[in-house]
């Protein structure tokens, strides 16, 4: 048995995650939500004072949006849509005879408007867009959403519906990219107060087949993605439990976001993998919560 495999079965053994028989859909223990809601907390202590405003937005968006963000050109093989029976009587009767043999009942299922959120700042660009110019200050924001991405793996911290707190930062070029700079200081800041060891690192997304390939260098080349990098299932590969994106103009040029005098928007984002850092802290700490370090702890609870 592998090391993934022995850390999920622990996972399940403490009844910290819950099995579903589906790879990376896990339900969550009360101790391991009470992990995630200090963590939380250590979060908003830290960019509290910004004066970010907070929005939630279900697990789920606007299906024309999402098609309009381009998501589908450059990574297809995550996306998740919602698509529901639409179909006569005489359909269900098909559908429910299709289901008796066991035959693909899935088939006649037609795209609703909404697919699922792939990461929670997808569906504030046109939201905000839609306000108008940006005040004087540039906008802040504070996300929360539940995250959908088909990569299913028996690795517990790669799932593929998770939870994805951001900030996202709109403003000038130097702006954005000062925020983001704040947020690796405080993201290595905030981990060592938990009692976890980080590495930060240049990072790229997971772009789509050969002209993927472009993009990726492209990333890289200009450090666009810097990934807080803490060892979870792998020493050699640790998992990325917060990454800082810069996207230069280019969401601003899709969504016609501007500034104040109408020059175009730069943002960036700021993402935290809220089971990532839980299971770091389970890795790190061991299961049981009563005997992690008391500091940690005073960190996390007071
Ligand atoms: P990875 O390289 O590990 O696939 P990523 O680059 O896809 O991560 P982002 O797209 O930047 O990650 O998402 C923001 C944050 O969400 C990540 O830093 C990570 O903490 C978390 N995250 C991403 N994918 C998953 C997943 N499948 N399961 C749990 N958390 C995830
Ligand atoms: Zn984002
Ligand atoms: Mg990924």
């Amino acid at each position: 048995m592998d090391m993934q495999t022995s850390f999920l079965d622990r996972l399940f053994e403490s009844g910290l995650l819950i099995d579903t028989g589906v790879d990376g859909l896990y339900g969550r223990s009360g101790q391991f939500e009470d992990v995630i809601t200090a963590f939380e907390r250590l979060i908003d202590k830290f960019g509290g004072a910004d004066g970010a405003e907070a929005m939630r937005f279900p697990p789920g968006m606007n299906r024309a949006l999402f098609e309009k963000s381009g998501y589908m050109k450059s990574f297809p093989q995550l996306a998740g849509t919602v698509h529901s029976f639409c179909g006569s009587e005489l359909d269900h009767m098909n559908l429910l005879q299709c289901m008796e043999v066991g035959d693909d009942w899935t088939e006649g299922q037609q795209a609703t408007d909404i697919v699922l959120t792939p990461a929670a700042c997808y569906p504030l660009y046109p939201t905000i867009a839609k306000r108008g110019n940006l005040p004087a200050k540039g906008g802040l924001f504070d996300l929360q959403s539940y995250c959908f991405r088909h990569e299913p793996s028996k690795d517990p911290a790669r799932q593929q519906l998770f939870r994805m707190r951001e900030y996202v930062c709109m403003g000038t070029e130097s702006h954005v990219t000062d925020f983001r700079q704040r947020w690796m200081d405080r993201g290595v800041e905030m981990m060592k107060q938990v009692g976890l060891k980080v590495v930060i690192d240049v990072a790229n997304d997971p772009f789509f087949g050969r002209g993927g390939k472009m993009m990726v260098n492209n990333q890289r080349d200009q450090n666009l993605k810097f990934e807080l990098l803490i060892p979870i299932t792998s020493a050699a590969k640790p998992t990325a439990c917060m990454s800082f994106n810069y996207h230069q103009d280019s969401f601003g040029l899709k969504w016609d976001l501007n500034l104040e005098d109408g020059s175009v928007a730069h943002t960036a984002c700021v993402g935290f993998g809220l089971e990532r850092i839980a299971l770091a802290l389970f890795h790190h700490h061991g299961l049981d919560v009563t005997e992690w370090p008391a500091n940690v702890r005073k960190t996390l609870w007071g």
